[in-house]
């Protein structure tokens, strides 16, 4: 491994020492020339795979064309993803913007526009982003904490506690979020009642119900989006990890039914919708067609029953390729170990190992990961 390095830059990360310049697939190669197995996917992000010649091919040719206008004209890019993630979820309208924290800001933006009341029921344990709007629908005290006041009206209900959150709705809400299954609070999937309840709760109270898909959608958990699998459709949906396959990009999907209350000016992105990234995320969306997502969920179940019955496995949550194994001591020693074993792997609290690894990922490249972790964890 590499030294030590050191650069200057903000304190914000506890990064790892290893420095990358390659990728390929499912693997890295870092400055020593050393290979890695990387199931953490740039955190949900690398979901075709490091280069994928599509998106590669897509972006490549649209930089050699034009790189940026504006949103004060039209760039075909941008129309065709808005198309295609239109087909997607029924005729939705999109806004693109640069990040998951964004597309939260759009969605909260949006429905107390569209309702015209401000109150946001969010649940404790998610995450939905780091810029204020968004960290005030986080339920983590502890990234909270050094930066209250935060924006107000957020109430916090307990996932799948339907009661709780049928005490939290009320005639103020503008917005009940959910993550579908959340991702950073340690991979705790919703259940499907809770998902119809909150869906009720929503159409009694005049809300709109938005699922923050940033990290469960672009096919992550074995449909495009995952509420596909759960049986609610909600009403708007935000997305950005998996979309470009690794260049920025958010995006605020509205139903088309509830989908006019945005008017010219009332909110707006410089980059958002940038020809680059959305050349590549039509690539990216194209993709990720039913044969790609069939073997996910394929992928996803065998690997999940391994993980299982790996030394120290507590439980395995999830769906598809997001999928997290709690164990029966803390995740970062473990991490370590897979580390020096060529294999990256991520976390997601203090005892869950996170595995997102590329929705390409190989069965042979499973079996050497799950080698890997029966000998860090025996
Ligand atoms: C990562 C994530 C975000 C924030 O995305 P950024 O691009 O880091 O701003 C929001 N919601 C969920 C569910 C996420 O996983």
């Amino acid at each position: 491994m590499s030294t030590v390095l050191q650069a200057p830059l903000l304190d914000t990360y506890a990064r790892t020492d290893v420095t990358f310049v390659n990728g390929d697939g499912s693997w890295l190669v870092d400055d020593q020339g050393l290979r890695y197995l990387d199931l953490v996917g740039g955190i949900a992000v690398v979901g075709v795979g490091h280069r994928h010649p599509a998106p590669l091919a897509a972006a490549h040719e649209q930089l050699d064309r034009l790189w940026h206008v504006s949103n004060l004209y039209w760039t075909k890019p941008m129309t065709q993803l808005a198309e295609l993630l239109s087909e997607r979820f029924d005729g939705a309208r999109s806004f693109f913007c640069n990040s998951g924290a964004e597309a939260i800001e759009a969605a909260i933006k949006y429905a107390r526009k569209a309702t015209r009341k401000t109150g946001i029921v969010a649940l404790e344990n998610s995450f939905h982003g780091r810029t204020l709007g968004a960290l005030s629908a986080t339920g983590q005290p502890p990234k909270r904490a050094s930066f209250e006041p935060l924006v107000p009206g957020v109430t916090f209900a307990t996932l799948n506690d339907s009661s709780s959150l049928a005490t939290a709705v009320d005639d103020n809400t503008a917005c009940i979020l959910v993550e579908p299954i959340q991702g950073e609070g340690g991979i705790h999937p919703a259940r499907p009642e809770f998902l119809a309840r909150a869906r009720d709760l929503a159409d009694e109270y005049g809300a709109l119900l938005v699922f923050d898909e940033v990290q469960t959608g672009v096919g992550r958990t074995g449909s495009f989006f995952a509420w596909e699998r759960l049986g609610t459709k909600p009403d708007a949906v935000t997305l950005a990890k998996g979309l470009a396959n690794g260049l920025p990009i958010g995006a605020l999907l509205v139903a088309n039914d509830a989908a006019g209350a945005f008017e010219p000016g009332d909110h707006a992105s410089t980059f958002g919708g940038n020809p680059v990234v959305c050349a590549a995320a039509c690539a990216v969306v194209e993709t990720v067609d039913d044969g790609l997502l069939a073997n996910v969920v394929r992928r996803g179940e065998g690997f999940a029953q391994r993980l299982e019955r790996l030394p120290g496995a507590v439980e395995v949550r999830g769906a598809g390729l997001l999928l997290g194994l709690e164990i029966d001591r803390v995740a970062s020693d473990a991490i370590a170990a897979c580390l020096e074993h060529g294999v990256l792997v991520g976390s997601a609290g203090e005892r869950v190992l996170r595995l997102t690894p590329p929705l390409t990922i190989t069965d042979d490249e499973l079996d050497h990961a799950l080698h890997v972790l029966e000998e860090v964890l025996t």
